[in-house]
C-alpha cells in the first residue's frame, strides 16, 4: 500500500489572499515554498493528491469547466516543477445551497482517494489551513496538519521529512 498527502488547495497551495475564490488563471499565485516542499514529500515517497471545497460553483461564480481548466494549468505547472498529482478532488457544492456527502469537513474525497488508489491510512496526512480540513482527516482516519494560511509550510511538515 502507498502513502499519500492530501493537500488542501486554497491557503496551502495557492495564494487566497486575494481572492477568497479562485477560478481563473490570473489569479494563480503559488504560496511560498510550495514546489520545494511537495518535492520533499515526493522524495519521501508520498502521493500526492488534491481535494478542495469549491462552492463557489453552486453558487454560481464559476463554473465546474473553468475548475478543470484551472486544475490542467495547476498539474502542468508542478508537473514543469517535477511534481506529480495523482488526482484533484472538488466539491462543487456549497452547504447554503445543498447537502452534499463531499464538501469538507465530510471525508468522503479522501476516503474514496484511499479506496480507489489504495492508500494506507496509516501512513498518510491531510494538510490544510482550516479548521474542516481537519475535521475531514480526522473521520477519514488519517493525521491531520495544520498550517498557516498562505505561509511557506515547511516548519509544519518536518515530522513528514523525516
Ligand atoms: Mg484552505
Ligand atoms: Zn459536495
Amino acid at each position: 500500500m502507498n502513502k499519500a498527502i492530501f493537500l488542501d488547495r486554497d491557503g496551502v497551495l495557492i495564494n487566497n489572499l486575494n481572492h477568497y475564490y479562485i477560478w481563473n488563471s490570473d489569479q494563480l499565485e503559488f504560496v511560498e515554498g510550495v514546489f520545494e516542499n511537495l518535492q520533499l514529500l515526493q522524495k519521501k515517497g508520498f502521493q500526492l493528491f488534491i481535494v478542495s471545497n469549491q462552492g463557489g460553483i453552486s453558487r454560481g461564480l464559476y463554473t465546474k469547466d473553468d475548475v478543470l481548466k484551472l486544475h490542467d494549468e495547476v498539474i502542468a505547472t508542478f508537473r514543469k516543477n517535477h511534481i506529480v498529482i495523482s488526482e484533484i478532488l472538488f466539491c462543487p457544492h456549497h452547504s447554503d445551497k445543498e447537502k452534499c456527502l463531499c464538501r469538507k469537513p465530510e471525508p468522503l474525497m479522501i476516503e474514496k482517494l484511499i479506496a480507489k488508489h489504495n492508500l494506507n491510512p496509516h501512513q498518510s496526512a491531510m494538510i490544510g489551513d482550516s479548521e474542516s480540513d481537519m475535521e475531514a482527516a480526522a473521520r477519514a482516519g488519517i493525521q491531520g496538519i495544520k498550517i498557516l494560511p498562505n505561509k511557506n509550510m515547511i516548519p509544519f511538515i518536518t515530522s513528514l521529512l523525516q
